[in-house]
């Protein structure tokens, strides 16, 4: 989870939540907005379609996406928009539902060609974090939603090209006359990813993380954008605060 950033830093910061096996437990968050411009679906989870013997090795506990919105009351029908902040099997998993049809029929699914691209390629080291054959199911419908570059995609709805986590991936932000919601994918995971310069070891492009976090995370401390973590489980929504040549998480929840 820390890449290059020594224990003796780290540890301190997990103490009440490392697990016995030196494993850390990560919420998969996902963020629902109702716009003027329509519904949109930050991020699906895991999904409904791994495997008993996959669930068991990544011990996976909790429901997906599709009873979770049900039961807030949310027909997943109604949903507009699906941003996907990139295509590793614990964001894009829930695309499908447990039979295998589209999970959101009517929404466009808005994740960046060139994280497409990444993601069926025929790289190793990338295909570790993707489930290929489970995106070629929603490969066409994906390609026709996808995204070159930032855009925005629904009036106050913006998509940023970021990389760094993996080749393709985005921030989403949203817009509107309270404010800015701003959500950063696995750039974003905890509150210790605040500090530009402290960047997982599955980050794909290292570099490029520590340059972009430090270029969008001025911008949501300056505009005091409330941020949304990808994976924390206990309070992951606050705001980001300059601190010296870093940012701090500072929480609200
Ligand atoms: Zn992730």
């Amino acid at each position: 989870m820390f890449g290059p950033v020594p224990r003796t830093m780290w540890e301190r910061l997990v103490a009440d939540e490392l697990n016995p096996d030196a494993t850390l437990t990560q919420a998969l968050n996902c963020l629902l907005a109702e716009t003027p411009a329509g519904r949109v679906l930050v991020e699906t989870g895991i999904g409904e379609r791994m495997d008993e013997r996959h669930r068991a090795q990544r011990t996976v506990r909790g429901e997906a996406i599709l009873p979770t919105l049900r039961t807030a009351g949310f027909d997943p029908a109604t949903v507009d928009l699906v941003a996907l902040s990139h295509l590793h099997f614990d964001h894009a998993g829930g695309l499908l539902d447990a039979a295998g049809a589209a999970a959101f029929p009517r929404a466009r699914i808005a994740a960046q060609r060139a994280e497409w691209e990444f993601a069926l390629g025929g790289n190793p080291r990338l295909q570790a974090s993707y489930e290929q054959d489970e995106l070629r199911l929603v490969e066409q419908a994906g390609l026709e939603g996808a995204v070159q570059g930032s855009a925005e995609v629904l009036p106050g709805v913006e998509l940023i090209q970021t990389g760094g986590h993996s080749g393709g991936h985005q921030a989403v932000a949203i817009h509107g006359p309270a404010g800015t919601v701003g959500f950063f994918g696995d750039l974003c995971m905890r509150p210790w990813s605040a500090n530009p310069r402290w960047v997982p070891s599955f980050d794909d492009f290292p570099l490029t993380s520590v340059e972009v976090k430090g270029s969008l995370f001025r911008r949501a401390a300056e505009e005091r954008w409330t941020v949304v973590l990808s994976h924390e489980p206990r309070r992951p929504v606050g705001r980001l605060v300059a601190d010296r040549d870093r940012f701090r998480f500072e929480s609200l929840s």
